[in-house]
């Protein structure tokens, strides 16, 4: 019988109340790696409760600011200690290369190092009045408990994205992990405990969306959620704290564009347009999905692009020589399928790829996928297909460039390739795109704040702006004046 995982909430493993569990498989192999508890609401109930309890009491509340850093300090290096072990589970879990895996987990310290430095850096201001006896001042306070929703493309990276500012700030939280991909989600919560922060500051129910995450987003004792996955849950969830007047932080979709002018170093700017779509199999928000090449070079450009797709070594993705693994999980692949055969229709020209590839495993495996021939308005080009389907088409003018590539309901981000830097200015500015990357695609920091437009999200993640996603302002007003009240009808400023 597979192993069986339970939630993790208050410190300690916790059965599903309701006894149910469902499978999790490794989508190259097709084993059945664990079984995961399959949470309802009385589990994230007490979920909520832990994570309510523990904010409201003093071991956690009264934790300074200072010491909030050690312990995400302390977080950090016990990542890095497990590093390989949380590396294997992960690419093991959802087919993710075990080579990207080893990249992410040797940043992926550095977020928890990043905001334990922000700890102690969480400050209001002092505001001027016009009343010489009145002071005035502002303090951000954390917000409560924190549900955190993730998606299963990178579970590790996202969920730490907002762990560790919710926690730098003294929340406490709660996760639900996408059902693809409980397990690595669930030691983190274990590896929080191993770091010291108290039982029931960080909880992890497993489960489904409509169970488990419905659950946690009506859960009324939530203060925020930060949720991150396809723009339609986002927008559900969206509904439901706006109803509940609770904020919410939102990382969604995108159909980003990848631009190659016709100055660019097409060498360059075709490794920049395999990197965009067929690195992580195309399964990332980010994946530049839409190819713009400039017509005098659109046929050197595809040919490039074509020559390396087809170069590209797909299997077993725990093998370092692997650079295309397996989708990650039996839908995902029928959905990007369907999509090459959607395209066929719309009348692009499938250049390579388009089907399942020879591979010596059972798994999910889809061939990286040229389509030639797109236009915009093909649903190729307008929904996220989130797999290795890069659609090309051709421009003539930076203006119709720069039209095509904001004409998408999503705002996620976008990539530019030309070497003449006024140009590259001014793509960068009129780009209508969260972020912009110039000469260069994938490029991601917990330093660097990000947000997506449009349909692609609400609210800020990494960087310092994203401490505000997890505070609130309050103003403090004081009289110095122990004199009576002169006037109590008039307002004092
Ligand atoms: P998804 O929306 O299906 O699921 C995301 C999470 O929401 C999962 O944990 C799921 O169980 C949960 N969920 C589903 N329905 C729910 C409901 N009704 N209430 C509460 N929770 C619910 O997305 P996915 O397929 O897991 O992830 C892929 C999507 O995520 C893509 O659209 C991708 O672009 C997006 N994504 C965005 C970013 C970003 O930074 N913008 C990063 C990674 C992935």
């Amino acid at each position: 019988m597979a192993e069986r995982l339970e939630h993790f909430i208050g410190g300690q493993h916790r059965s599903p109340s309701n006894g149910a569990w469902f499978p999790s498989t490794n989508p190259a192999t097709l084993e059945t790696l664990y079984e995961a508890a399959r949470g309802d609401r009385a589990d994230v109930r007490s979920a909520v409760d832990a994570a309510y309890q523990t904010f409201h009491s003093p071991e956690w509340s009264r934790t300074t600011p200072s010491q909030r850093g050690r312990l995400l300090r302390r977080l950090g290096d016990v990542i890095g200690e497990h590093a390989e072990e949380l590396a294997r589970l992960e690419s093991l879990d959802n087919g993710k290369l075990y080579r990207e895996m080893k990249g992410q987990l040797a940043t992926l310290p550095e977020y928890l190092y990043y905001y334990g430095g922000l700890a102690d850096k969480v400050q209001g201001a002092q505001i001027p009045t016009n009343s010489p006896e009145v002071l005035n001042f502002t303090q951000r306070e954390p917000l409560g408990v924190v549900g955190a929703i993730t998606p299963w493309n990178s579970p590790l990276t996202l969920t730490v994205s907002k762990l560790a500012p919710a926690l730098a700030a003294g929340n406490t939280l709660v996760i639900k992990p996408s059902e693809y991909t409980s397990r690595t989600i669930l030691r983190l919560g274990e590896l929080a405990d191993e770091a010291g922060f108290p039982a029931g500051v960080v909880n992890v129910v497993t489960g489904f969306g409509a169970e488990a995450g419905d659950a946690l987003v009506n859960d009324p004792r939530l203060a925020k959620i930060s949720f991150t996955g396809s723009t339609r849950t986002g927008s559900a969830i969206a509904s439901s704290a706006a109803a509940r007047f609770i904020g919410c932080t939102l990382e969604l979709g995108g159909k980003s564009p990848n631009i190659v002018f016709e100055d660019a170093d097409v060498s360059n700017a075709a490794m920049g347009v395999i990197a965009g779509i067929f690195a992580a199999g195309g399964q990332t928000c980010i994946a530049g999905s839409r190819v713009l090449a400039h017509r005098s070079i659109y046929d050197e450009l595809v040919e490039r692009v074509t020559e390396r797709a087809s170069s590209i070594v797909i299997g077993d993705p725990m093998d370092d020589a692997t650079e295309l693994g397996p989708l990650a999980f039996e839908d995902q692949l029928a959905k990007v399928s369907s999509y090459v055969d959607i395209g066929k229709e719309e009348g692009a020209t499938v250049r390579y790829g388009g089907r399942a590839p020879e591979v010596d495993l059972p798994g999910y495996f889809f061939s990286p996928t040229v389509l030639t021939e797109a236009n915009n308005d093909m649903r190729i080009c307008r929904e996220e297909i989130f797999g290795p389907v890069a659609a090309i088409m051709p421009f003539d003018t930076e203006d119709e460039a720069l039209r095509l590539a904001n004409d998408t309901e999503y705002g996620l981000a976008a990539g530019v390739w030309t070497s003449n830097l006024q140009r590259a200015m001014r793509m960068s500015q009129r780009l209508d795109a969260g972020t912009v990357w110039l000469n260069t695609y994938r490029a991601m920091s917990p330093m660097s704040p990000r947000e997506g437009f449009k349909q692609s999200g609400v609210g800020v993640e990494h960087g310092l702006e994203s401490m505000n996603e997890y505070t609130r302002l309050k103003s403090i007003w004081i009289n110095t004046d122990e004199g009576p009240v002169a006037d109590p009808f008039v307002m004092r400023s």
